[in-house]
């Protein structure tokens, strides 16, 4: 869940601890690999800049019947006065082997990366990758499921330097049987051949392959698809997560009607969640899902851990699937704008399951109420971008998330307010979708905050984002939410009908009708859906 901190930069991640819906383990800093990576690409960016256009490069990848190894070809088809075939860390070249140039031209290694001159249109090189060992890492660049395998690609397909934004090609051929899960959109298929387009993705964003003997099932939505894999599932527990994920999935629809990004993968991994609590006592509880990490290296993904023989009622009540699919609403927004990133997730993750009638309404705003009266503290000493930037050394978490949260419910409330519910957070973020999305690249919350500014024609992002950053207590949200009618205690609350801003909260939590069969706008506006629980006068007029 963590949008900034985790083992490498831009994974989101969450596990779940005892005593609160919110808790999180496995935040470290953000990795050093960042910084070293940024060395790299300025050794580099003399080699590219000065010779020919970017190129799209292709790989060939064949794997032995074992999956220990790939041979992996990769072409370029201009040429270049110099390339420079890097992975994305120097310590992943010893996975490597046999490099070498198609031509009789020669290939030095410097530093952390094969260096080739005088490259000719059409050349390739070729190597052998050791995936049993990196698998054998046992960490996030490679990991072992069963017979199933899963790394970061860019731990062995390495990047030329001559790879241009519109990103690079790949063509897998798997083993008969062996299916295969990766960020990447697939262009075409042919038996066991498959074809894929790699976006183009900062190196230090982390992005997971997987390969197996699994079942991958396609969801087909609006505006794209979701594509779910169970890595180490028994019989008929894949048809189950993946009907459930349909359900979370189209709960994201609840925003504008499409899916924010046409490509998504989702992998799971069973756990036993009773053998994990009494192994970690204390730390985590038995439960449906136990974790969530989102990344966005090479694509847009989300990995769950989900414990299959827990019951369906947990699935549905759990919100970490929704949380990480509202990370595809946003680009990433740094470690600085965490606050801005987890804060739009934790405000979607019950008002989308209200839309979606996963929760009630009331249920929705309970669960908002309880968050900020759970998160509430301070005067603190640092502000809430300062607790943002350094959440990852700091138990700063609750008050990052819903002060965010805060910020986007009070920006919501404002726009609708000021429009009578022309202007919404959602069709601010529909628009943001047109422009924006996918977004290959990371964006400052001051940019990101100021486009959703000039697509909806307004300053509020900006205005309050401002006032948000420098904030240094808990925000007001009693007073948000007293002139919305939701009053009391998380145990007792009461829905005024006569509040002022009532009507503004029935829509915000109207359930969202035919969502799924909503057309597709290429404009990126959001369609026309029905809503129901909206008392007659509330309704736009
Ligand atoms: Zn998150």
């Amino acid at each position: 869940m963590m949008d900034a901190s985790g083992s490498s930069a831009q994974a989101n991640k969450t596990m779940r601890g005892i005593g609160s819906s919110h808790s999180f383990g496995l935040a470290a800093g953000v990795s050093g690999k960042r910084l070293a990576l940024l060395g790299l690409a300025l050794i580099a960016l003399p080699a590219w800049a000065s010779s020919a256009p970017p190129d799209v490069p292709k790989y060939s990848v064949t794997f032995d019947a074992q999956l220990t190894h790939a041979d992996v070809r990769l072409c370029l088809d201009r040429a270049h006065a110099q390339v420079e075939f890097a992975p994305d860390s120097a310590r992943a070249m010893r996975f490597l082997s046999a490099m070498r140039r198609s031509s009789t031209g020669d290939l030095q290694v410097v530093g952390g990366s094969w260096l080739a001159r005088d490259w000719a249109a059409g050349e390739c090189v070729a190597y052998t990758a050791d995936l049993a060992a990196i698998v054998d890492q046992g960490s996030d660049a490679g990991k072992r499921y069963g017979k199933n395998l899963v790394t970061d690609p860019q731990q062995w397909l390495v990047r030329a330097s001559a790879q241009g934004a519109s990103g690079a090609e790949a063509t897998m051929e798997l083993p008969e049987g062996w299916s295969i899960s990766a960020p990447w959109r697939e262009l075409s298929r042919n038996g066991t051949s498959i074809r894929f387009k790699i976006p183009d993705t900062p190196q230090d964003w982390s992005a997971s392959l997987v390969l197996g003997e699994f079942e991958q099932t396609r969801i087909d939505l609006p505006g794209g698809a979701v594509r779910v894999a169970l890595l180490n599932g028994k019989g008929g527990e894949q048809a189950r997560l993946a009907e459930w994920l349909r359900i979370e999935a189209q709960a994201l629809l609840g925003t504008y009607g499409r899916l924010p990004v046409a490509d998504v993968q989702i992998w799971l991994v069973s756990v036993d969640s009773a053998s994990l609590a009494k192994r970690y006592a204390g730390m985590i509880e038995p439960g449906a899902v136990l974790g969530g990490e989102s990344a966005r290296g090479q694509g847009n993904a989300l990995q769950l851990d989900v414990d299959p023989s827990r019951p369906a009622q947990e699935f549905v009540e759990d919100w970490t699937a929704i949380h990480e699919l509202s990370h595809l609403l946003h680009p990433y927004l740094g470690d600085r704008g965490s606050w801005l990133s987890e804060g739009l997730a934790t405000y979607y993750q019950n008002v989308l399951r209200a839309r979606g009638a996963l929760l009630s309404p009331e249920q929705a705003w309970e669960r908002l109420a309880s968050g900020f009266q759970r998160s509430e503290g301070g005067p603190y000493p640092q502000s809430l971008e300062q607790a943002a930037a350094n959440m990852g050394q700091s138990p700063a978490f609750q008050r990052v998330y819903w002060s965010g949260a805060a910020y986007w419910l009070g920006v919501d409330v404002d726009l609708r307010r000021a429009t009578r519910g022309k202007i919404t957070l959602d069709t601010a973020l529909a628009a943001f979708r047109g422009c924006c999305l996918p977004a290959y690249r990371e964006w400052k919350p001051e940019e990101f905050v100021a486009k959703l500014d000039g697509l909806a024609g307004v300053h509020t992002f900006t205005r309050q984002y401002h006032r948000f950053a420098a904030m240094k207590r808990f925000p007001d949200w009693r007073a948000t939410l007293a002139r919305l009618g939701v009053n009391g205690s998380q145990d007792a609350l009461t829905f005024g009908a006569d509040a002022p801003d009532a009507c503004i909260r029935e829509a915000i939590t109207a359930a969202r009708i035919d969502v799924a069969n909503a057309p597709d706008q290429r404009d990126g506006s959001a369609p026309q859906t029905g809503v129901s629980g909206i008392r007659p006068h509330c309704l736009p007029q």
